[in-house]
């Protein structure tokens, strides 16, 4: 047997990572369906790095608490050494955890993202031929959606109707900006900063480049939210320009310098208003490749891409800082199949796989995908799949997991 000796990722001074063939990586189990998902995925991505490496490469897999199974152990939702243990080992992927009710901490998954300044909540969206679709080409959706992940009216700045904090807020409003707003009113504030608006383009449009899509598309509220949305389009234009300026082409400069096409190797970035996109991709899905946008609207568009694609709870997801990176199932805990070897674990399976290519482990990466896809291909698939498909064998959990092992190939 080869001698594994567990090593750190390390981030280089310029930003690239440095992989080991033996990486560390923190896992968190998760609560409800967790430990049945986290069991499936962890075979299948142990059996697919073995497959593409043989003994060369292995991941040293080491827990770390959150969530329930962390407050029981440590009275702690979010213990300050899960946080270090994922500083200092740069990849982690996690189980979905429990938000507590009436409890101190307001998401354990929203503190995870704030603390570790995750900035950008990335959901690869496509079709997976076979899985029930309400759509009649579902095929036609195949779209990265990086969504703003720190600020907006999501970063927790609100205050209940009638408390102090709210009333202190209204009067303010009122006496030094002259702004009316009914006494009793509940209050909430929506941060958008330059910062973190460029930070989430550029990085959405560097993902672009990376995997040669035509076009990064800025989908913001400004027509009505002027200085927030508004100011989200403006500083992406501006970062595209200033960053970008020889890859990229505006949309609105394509007519009559490019002849309404873009030219070879760019990359178009064009805005849209968020309620119009929605009806964009229902109508025009193949027009849109990479779409950058704050917290809010990312949330709802991430969903109905992934229902699009009959995969709510089925598409994985990546929050990605600059030093760091929390790979992630994007669905709940789905308390009710806990422990019962039911639940679907594709979706923390295709997060291990954004893991492997965040890595650069590309080979093992691929076969996982492939296999899942065989597997959907002959109907064999958990409950929740095969109570949609006309024919299907429905399997449990871990034998999802074993018949994806045995469709590895190349
Ligand atoms: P949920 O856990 O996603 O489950 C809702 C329903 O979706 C389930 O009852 C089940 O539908 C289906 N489902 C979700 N994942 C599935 C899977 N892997 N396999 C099969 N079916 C699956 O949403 P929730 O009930 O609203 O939330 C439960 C808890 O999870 C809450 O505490 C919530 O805060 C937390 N949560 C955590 C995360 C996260 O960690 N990132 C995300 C969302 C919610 P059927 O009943 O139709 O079979």
């Amino acid at each position: 047997m080869p001698d594994y000796e567990p090593q750190r990722i390390i981030v280089k001074p310029q930003g690239t990572l440095q992989v080991p063939d033996n990486p560390i990586v923190p896992f968190i189990e998760g609560d409800g369906i967790g430990p049945d998902i986290w069991a499936a995925a962890k075979s299948v991505l142990d059996a697919a790095v073995g497959f593409a490496y043989g003994d060369r490469r292995r991941i040293i897999w080491s827990e770390i608490l959150a969530g329930e199974k962390a407050y029981r152990e440590t009275n702690e939702w979010l213990p300050e050494e899960t946080l270090q243990a994922i500083k200092d080992h740069v990849a982690a992927i996690k189980g979905p955890l429990t938000t507590p009710v009436g409890e101190g901490i307001r998401s354990v998954n929203v503190a995870l993202r704030q603390r570790l300044d995750l900035y950008a909540c990335v959901r690869p969206i496509r079709y997976i031929s076979g899985v029930p679709s309400p759509m009649r080409h579902p095929e036609r959706v195949k779209m990265v959606v990086f969504r703003e992940n720190t600020e907006d009216v999501y970063a927790g700045i609100e205050w209940e109707a009638q408390t102090r904090e709210a009333e202190a807020v209204i009067a303010f409003l009122k006496d030094s900006i002259g702004v009316d707003v009914a006494k009793d009113s509940a209050i909430g504030i929506k941060p958008m900063s330059q910062r973190a608006s460029r930070r989430l383009v550029a990085r959405a449009i560097q993902y672009a480049l990376d995997h040669d899509l035509p076009s990064v598309t800025l989908v913001h509220k400004g027509n009505i939210m002027k200085y927030t949305e508004g100011a989200f389009m403006k500083w992406g234009y501006e970062v595209a320009r200033e960053m970008f300026g020889d890859h990229i082409v505006v949309e609105s400069d394509l007519g009559p310098e490019h002849d309404g096409k873009a030219p070879p190797g760019k990359v178009v970035i064009k805005d849209r208003i968020a309620d119009m996109m929605f009806q964009q991709i229902l109508l025009r899905p193949e027009s849109y490749h990479v779409i950058a946008t704050p917290n809010l609207n990312g949330d709802y568009l991430s969903d109905a891409l992934a229902a699009q694609v009959g995969g709510l709870g089925m598409a994985p997801g990546a929050n990605i800082g600059e030093g760091c990176a929390v790979f992630e199932a994007t669905h709940g805990t789905a308390p009710k199949y806990a422990g019962t070897d039911r639940a679907n674990p594709i979706s923390l399976i295709l997060s291990g796989v954004m893991m492997l290519e965040y890595l650069g482990w590309a080979e093992a990466a691929s076969v996982i995908e492939e296999a899942v896809q065989r597997s959907i291909s002959e109907g064999l698939v958990t409950h929740d799949l095969a109570r949609r498909m006309p024919v299907a064998r429905e399997l449990r959990c871990s034998e999802f997991a074993q018949t994806v092992i045995e469709r590895l190939s190349t």
